[in-house]
């Protein structure tokens, strides 16, 4: 049989062991030193963002945490989150002590809908007396959210934003990178993202004070005494300099990276979308431009005859690695609890899609293959 074909795998360039081999070599095996200063200088010049104000971090988690906490989040607060995403999105606000409050998705890019934001807003005012703390919205597969809509109704509640761009670096809508328009921007270098630092993450900051703020926190919160005092709880959330080297290399593929996966939706469209009952997600409008970090097939059943599990399972008989659509989170158990505004998007394309093997290594012939897979099972039926 065939080499499996894996959803998105990690994707190196080449010069990362070059930056790793640095840091042994000035023995900064720690979790700060030149990689750590480069990685961050590399992404703000990237994000076009101002120098100091992006903090590097053991994960997206870490800055989702730090994020909120920065934002003011407490315990006893509520604070938004889009329900269709990744339970990492929603579960430092939990840490917090804090309680998720869903928001369903909108129709086009599949992330939060303004209306039903405004809608949940207003309600819980009305139920609770007080504001939401923090509004998290999430840029699906890459797929940017309607930010400027997001960004007016936070702005006329003065509710502070925390955008996870865990999957959206290098996405841009209305020209603004993806991760720039909250107050807070989170990105996430785990393995199977846009790039990797085999682990790691980072908060993008509004300035360089709340940067400075956000490094004090993930070192344990150190205050500048000669020994070691604290007046905060802190975190142990920076990110390695051997992690940070691998960052630096990273940079250096990014745009020949999001450009594959873009080339690589391209290709899934133009072949999947002449088959009865299927489509490729796309960008809904020119003020989209999504990375396209996985390519999502949706499946109207009644046309196509099969359903998403029905392609997955037969994907993964040809040793194709596939993945359902995230499984919302006012679906979950452990959120059985939380406060949920909903229209029946999310449940939807839960159920109608699938993310196709999309990472950037992949060759033209794994592609036809999966293409072939799924033009067979559409033709079976
Ligand atoms: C991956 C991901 C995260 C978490 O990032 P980690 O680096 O894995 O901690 C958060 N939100 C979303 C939407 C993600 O996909």
């Amino acid at each position: 049989m065939q080499q499996r074909i894996w959803l998105s795998l990690a994707h190196m360039g080449g010069k990362e062991q070059a930056f790793i081999q640095e840091a042994f070599d000035t023995n900064w095996v720690v979790p700060l030193g030149p990689n750590v200063d480069g990685f961050e200088a590399d992404l703000e010049k990237y994000l076009q963002t101002k120098p100091k104000t992006i903090a590097a971090l053991s994960a997206g988690t870490a800055a989702i945490h730090l994020g909120l906490l920065l934002a003011g989040v407490e315990k006893g607060d509520e604070v938004i989150c889009q329900s269709f995403t990744f339970s990492a999105s929603c579960n430092p606000i939990v840490y917090l002590g804090a309680t998720p409050v869903f928001v369903d998705s909108e129709k086009e890019s599949w992330n939060m809908d303004p209306a039903l934001l405004r809608e949940a807003i207003e309600d819980r005012i009305k139920k609770t007396g007080k504001r939401p703390k923090a509004i998290v919205p999430v840029h699906l597969y890459g797929m940017p959210a309607k930010m400027d809509e997001i960004m007016a109704i936070a702005n006329q509640y003065e509710i502070p934003v925390v955008e996870d761009a865990a999957e959206g670096l290098g996405s841009t809508y209305k020209g603004k990178p993806c991760g720039t328009w909250g107050r807070f921007g989170v990105l996430s270098f785990n393995g199977n993202k846009m790039i990797t630092t085999s682990g790691g993450g980072a908060l993008i900051c509004p300035d360089q004070e709340t940067c400075q703020k956000a490094i004090f926190y993930a070192t344990q919160a150190r205050d500048p005494y000669p020994y070691y005092h604290h007046t905060h709880i802190g975190y142990n959330y920076r990110l390695s300099n051997i992690c940070a080297g691998i960052g630096r290399g990273q940079m250096l593929v990014l745009d020949e990276h999001i450009a594959r996966r873009r080339q690589i939706q391209k290709i899934y469209q133009k072949a999947i979308d002449p088959i009865p009952g299927c489509h490729i997600m796309d960008n809904p409008s020119t003020d989209s431009n999504s990375n396209f970090w996985l390519s999502c097939i949706v499946i109207d059943k009644e046309q196509s005859g099969f359903s998403a599990e029905d392609l997955r399972l037969f994907l993964d008989s040809r040793n194709i690695e596939s993945r359902r659509l995230w499984y919302p989170m006012h679906r979950q158990p452990v959120f059985a609890q939380a406060p949920a505004y909903l229209n029946g998007i999310s449940d939807a394309c839960f159920e109608a899609g699938l993310c196709l093997p999309s990472g950037s290594s992949l060759t033209d012939e794994e592609i036809e293959n999966v293409i072939s897979c799924i033009q067979h099972i559409a033709s079976r039926k």
